[in-house]
């Protein structure tokens, strides 16, 4: 019996392997012709201040594939990193975002609103990011001081010489940086203090645990007075209630992110009622 269950238990597990490496380079595959197909659209989530006034929006991934269907990004981005197709994705994404700035802008309606947009690490890599930047800036005729760049930890796994160096070139032009999900990396304090950072985004892991006497009730607070320390912004993500957002207040954060102020959305209207961009 016991040989059986093995059996069972082994071609499970194979056929597990199997879907899983499928679906990996079905996706891989797909997302060489998101940008072309025209598969690829931006959601905007609101971040709010204190009194819950919108100061900005992130700008979110969304990927609709004909036979995939939705794919999170938290599934494709991996992948996209891994073949590379994140530099082309991640020029869409910023193409994008600096044209609904110009659009607001010249609309008159939400142009006191900034956007933070996703960077990964990969696309520091490169060396000509600073460039593709400036085109982009340019040739959409966004406002650079409107754009922020969320960085995670792993940046610093690249040259960080380099990276400080293409971050400080970006703040000329007038880019603010935000260092994501903070806490849930590696990041070594003394090369944090050497990124020209703006703003501290408290990772979503310490707002979901902010019980009383909670590890993340700590963590949370301590992140928050460090970013505040450094005179960085600090942000939450992942606010999804009341008491959250009231706790994290009484420690000091001062911008918040989350469902209780709203969910990612393609649809703009569900922010500019009126208006179709
Ligand atoms: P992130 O940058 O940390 O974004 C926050 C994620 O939390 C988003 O997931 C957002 O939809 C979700 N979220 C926001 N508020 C709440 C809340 O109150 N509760 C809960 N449970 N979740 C909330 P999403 O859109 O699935 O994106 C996942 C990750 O994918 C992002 O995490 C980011 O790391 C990456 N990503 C998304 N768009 C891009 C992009 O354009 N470029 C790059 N490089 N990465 C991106
Ligand atoms: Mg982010
Ligand atoms: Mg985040
Ligand atoms: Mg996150």
């Amino acid at each position: 019996m016991a040989k059986r269950s093995n059996t069972i238990d082994i071609s499970f597990f194979d056929q597990q392997m199997e879907s899983s490496v499928k679906k990996h380079l079905e996706i891989s595959q797909a997302l060489n012709h998101a940008v072309e197909n025209n598969e690829l659209a931006l959601a905007l989530q609101p971040q709010v201040n204190a009194q819950g006034e919108t100061v900005s929006f992130e700008a979110l991934l969304r990927w609709q594939h004909p036979e995939l269907g939705a794919v999170s990004p938290n599934d494709f981005i991996p992948i996209a990193e891994a073949t590379e197709s994140i530099i082309s994705i991640g020029d869409w994404v910023l193409e994008k975002s600096c044209q609904m700035l110009a659009h607001w802008n010249e609309e008159k309606a939400f142009e006191h609103l900034g956007i933070s947009v996703n960077v990964s690490s990969l696309q520091f890599r490169r060396g000509d990011f600073v460039e593709r930047v400036k085109n982009i800036l340019n040739s959409s005729g966004a406002t650079p001081s409107k754009l922020r760049f969320e960085l995670t930890e792993s940046l610093l796994a690249e040259d960080i010489d380099d990276v400080v160096e293409q971050m400080e070139s970006l703040r000329k032009l007038g880019v603010s940086f935000s260092l994501d999900d903070f806490g849930t990396g590696y990041a070594s304090l003394a090369y944090l203090t050497r990124l020209p950072l703006n703003e501290l985004k408290v990772d979503r892991a310490f707002v979901n645990d902010l019980g009383r006497h909670s590890k993340g009730a700590l963590l949370a607070e301590t992140i928050i007075s460090l970013g505040r320390s450094m005179n960085l912004t600090v942000i939450a993500e992942g606010v999804e209630t009341e008491q959250q957002f009231k706790r994290l207040q009484n420690m000091g954060c001062q911008h918040f992110q989350g469902y209780l102020f709203g969910k990612p959305s393609t649809n703009v209207k569900d922010y500019l009622p009126g208006k179709s961009l």
